[in-house]
């Protein structure tokens, strides 16, 4: 058996693991340290929480790093505050016999101020999720110019959460780094894209088994008519009466809008978007969080970093552009071995970007039928009589009462007290849904629709095989803009940002591609107009904006090879 002695690390860490009781390196640590300590060296290190790979990367970086300089150094990436604290806190025990060694965490929800100053009195390793570190680099509150080492740890999760473009600002915003070690339970072919682009000639070492999609999300469908949303939403709601989820909008209109409908009509809901202070988020989190609220509707931007455990439903109220931030919302259901599902709301045009999703996530969709009235009023009694059936009658507190309720109930037949507490229940659903309409799209010109995303594109070919073509064939004209992604903007961000600055429905809108500096928008002809004049000459963060028709010779054609 190999001893951390044999590895090679520095004698005061193999006395602080001793006293941890760590007799002999776990597989990762046995066959990532050797590589790490080396110090120069790109790693992917595909292992799951629990296999030790927090000393597989924290002791090489003790190891490493120069205790006499008081700079930040090594920069440890993770997606939640409770694993950067969870770091910290193992990397403190390491380098008990360590003098002069600091280590520093910075995470969102917490005062930036306290950590400014933490960082300022001079620390090695800074331990940071990806928000808070980009709001530090933002007020220059952190020097990253000298960073040797960065550290990208549940890379994966980190992805699943929307961090990707705040990583890929992190690596692009630390010119002196030397090493780059990912660990990732999982390796989706997004962290393939980050390792080629920012990592050279990576070492790979896998501990266990690795899985390329989460097989624990069940993704499912439901085809209406773009009137019929609202209702389907409520319906898709109401079918799953444990529910216990969040639904995605595209924009914070739609957030809003819905979440008070759906408040009006007894639901359990509130939205979580970019309008609201930190504390009006924290408390819609905080309730949440704790289960008194069922419900968060949000849109992708105010939801990025949300880490909630037991999500059992994502829905998405319109299918997103872009399959990354499919692959995000999806992420918040099926975690820590749990099974999720992840639900999308689709108008019949919209199903050839299934093939796509499916490709890239390796993952199949199933087409569900809208429930009927029925089917909703029959699952929820299912459900209530589970509840009455699993009641904890266990503790005696209302026993006092029993004699009154026997005597009151005396002459009431066991059935008929059922069917009153039935109808105490159902009575609101069943009125509701007496005459429910079929919200299904059928498709009257054609086959009934079947049961593969596959199906719904060849469906649409005749249309145009992709969104572009189908778009371009109804007349769009397409707008360059001098916005992109170095202003801080993400797609959906941006999307948002140009709806809300042109008052117009997304509906409008076509592809949209977002480069560093500039971006393309394709919009309906008609609908052009009213964007440019929107836009075009405002401010954006004390820059003027420019946008033009990019086809008639206005704009900045993209360069070959960014479209
Ligand atoms: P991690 O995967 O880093 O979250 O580690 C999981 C747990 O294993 C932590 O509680 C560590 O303290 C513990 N651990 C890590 N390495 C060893 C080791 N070599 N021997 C015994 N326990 C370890």
């Amino acid at each position: 058996m190999t001893t951390f002695d044999a590895l090679g690390i520095d004698a005061r860490l193999v006395q602080a693991t001793d006293e941890l009781g760590y007799v002999n390196p776990t597989e990762i640590q046995e066959q990532a340290i050797p590589i790490l300590l080396s110090g120069t060296k790109d790693f992917i290190g595909l292992a799951q929480t629990g296999t030790g790979k927090t000393a597989a990367f924290g002791l090489p970086l003790l190891h490493v790093i120069d205790a006499k300089a008081k700079h930040p150094q090594a920069l440890v990436v993770c997606p939640t505050r409770e694993l950067c604290l969870q770091i910290v806190k193992e990397i403190e025990l390491f380098k008990k016999y360590m003098t002069g060694v600091s280590v520093v965490a910075v995470y969102g929800g917490a005062s930036i101020g306290l950590q400014i100053r933490d960082l300022k009195r001079g620390t090695q390793i800074v331990v940071a999720t990806p928000g808070r570190l980009i709001d530090l680099i933002e007020r220059k509150a952190i020097n990253l110019e000298e960073i040797k080492y960065v550290v990208l740890d549940e890379a994966d999760e980190m992805l699943n959460m929307g961090f990707q473009d705040d990583i890929e600002f992190i690596l692009k915003n630390t010119p002196q780094r030397e090493s780059t070690w990912l660990f990732s339970a999982t390796m989706p072919p997004e962290i393939r894209k980050v390792s080629k682009r920012y990592m050279k000639e990576p070492a790979e070492v896998t501990v266990g088994k690795v899985n390329t999609a989460n097989k624990s999300i069940d993704h499912q469908y439901y085809v209406t008519s773009s009137q019929h949303r609202y209702e389907t939403l409520k319906r898709i709601i109401d079918f799953n009466p444990g529910i216990y989820g969040i639904i995605f909008t595209r924009t914070k209109i739609d957030a809003q809008e819905i979440s008070e409908r759906l408040t009006r009509e007894g639901y359990d809901i509130d939205a979580l978007h970019g309008d609201l202070t930190q504390g009006q988020r924290d408390k819609v989190m905080g309730q949440f969080r704790d289960k008194s609220l069922q419900l968060l509707i949000a849109t992708d931007v105010a939801a990025r970093g949300i880490d909630v455990q037991g999500i059992t439903h994502v829905i998405n109220y319109e299918l997103p552009d872009d399959v990354e931030v499919y692959t995000h919302r999806s992420g918040r259901t099926g975690r820590a071995g749990n099974v999720g599902i992840c639900i999308s709301i689709v108008h019949s045009k919209e199903m050839y970007k299934f093939k796509q999703i499916e490709r890239i996530n390796n993952s199949k969709f199933h087409k569900l039928d809208i429930p009927s009235g029925k089917d909703v009023c029959r699952k929820q009694f299912f459900h209530f009589m589970e509840k009455l059936l699993s009641a904890d009658i266990s503790h005696g507190d209302y026993e006092t009462y029993v004699p009154m309720l026997a005597e009151k109930f005396a002459d009431v037949s066991k059935e008929d007290v059922l069917k009153r507490v039935a109808a105490m229940e159902f009575d609101r659903f069943l009125k509701y849904y007496e005459n429910a309409e079929d919200l299904n799209f059928r498709d009257r010109n054609r086959r009934e629709q079947s049961d593969s995303a596959d199906q719904g594109r060849r469906r649409d070919v005749g249309k145009g095989d992709n969104r572009k073509d189908y778009k371009r064939g109804g007349g769009y004209s397409r707008l360059f803009v001098n916005l992109g992604t170095k202003d801080g903007f993400y797609k959906a961000s941006f999307l948002q940002f140009i709806l809300d600055m042109s008052d117009l429905k997304k509906d409008v809108l076509g592809k949209i591609d977002m480069k560093d500096m500039n971006s393309w928008v394709e919009i309906e002809k008609g609908a052009a107009n009213q964007m440019i004049r929107a836009l075009d000459g405002k401010n954006y963060k004390g820059r003027r904006i420019r946008m033009n028709d990019a086809d008639s010779g206005g704009g900045r054609k993209p360069r070959r090879g960014e479209e």
